[in-house]
């Protein structure tokens, strides 16, 4: 069956047809794009460096870790004074002197992954804050606590784990008393504008015994035992561990290593 145009479509179409451009337009063709495969999606270098992991059960560092204490000696560490570090070594360990107070790594640090076991006395005594209280500050300004907080209750803001006064853990994932707790805490150091005050702020993921405690936590400021965070322009700066001033017996530490980031 023939169809009939009207007068007015028959024109318009006239019309269309005796247009160049619309004709060229139209008969123009441009490149597809090639069809993807497999291999245009992938790339092969840099490959990344090859790291040897540690030995599980010899308590080893991984091959390019910075090693802060392997049982052996404190020379990594001194004292806020500078002088040599004189915590207790024995049997592969070292424990906290509070008659000595603080030790901080000789070397500096930013943005890093750190490696450290602690364990808290059999026989602690003591409750709330004053149970082996210690401490690891990163770049020697934002603690992150170490607390025995196996049974023992306090602030949980100030509990193991927390990012002292400001975030608490996810969880409480203690040992007891007179096991060995292990930190892994991935931490990146904050950027600072002209002005002194943050234009990024630090972040820090900690890991207890294989547990989350701190997921990528957004660090607001110093870890102010009285008072709000502040905000302190510094650049890289030492670990610090903290030898607190509770009665309790102190704490001891093992193994502990770190990587730049
Ligand atoms: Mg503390």
């Amino acid at each position: 069956m023939k169809t009939q145009l009207s007068p007015s479509l028959l024109a318009l179409a006239l019309a269309f047809a005796a247009c160049p451009g619309i004709q060229a337009q139209q008969a123009k063709e441009y490149p597809k794009p090639e069809a993807m495969r497999p291999g245009m999606s992938e790339y092969w270098t840099p490959q990344p460096k090859v790291v040897t992991p540690g030995d599980i059960k010899t308590n080893t560092a991984p091959s390019d870790a910075i090693v802060l204490f392997d049982g052996k000696d404190l020379s990594a560490w001194m004292q806020p004074d500078g002088k040599d570090a004189a915590w207790t070594v024995k049997n592969g360990v070292m424990t906290v002197d509070k008659s000595k107070g603080d030790i901080l790594t000789r070397q500096k640090f930013g943005s890093c992954q750190l490696h450290i076991e602690w364990c808290v006395p059999k026989d602690i005594e003591g409750e709330s804050q004053a149970r082996g209280n210690s401490g690891v500050f990163l770049q020697d300004t934002y603690e992150v606590q170490i607390l025995d907080c196996y049974g023992n209750e306090t602030y949980v803001n100030g509990m193991t784990g927390s990012i002292y006064k400001q975030t608490p853990p996810l969880v409480n994932a203690m040992r007891k008393p007179g096991e060995w707790n292990v930190y892994d805490i991935i931490y990146t150091a904050p950027v600072f504008k002209e002005d002194g005050t943050y234009l990024y702020r630090p972040f820090v993921t900690v890991i207890q015994n294989g547990i989350l405690l701190q997921n990528h936590t957004e660090i607001l400021g110093t870890t102010e035992y009285i008072g709000f965070p502040r905000t302190v322009r510094h650049g890289d700066g030492p670990i610090r561990l903290q030898s607190h001033g509770d009665p309790s017996k102190p704490i001891s530490f093992r193994n502990i290593w770190i990587r730049p980031l």
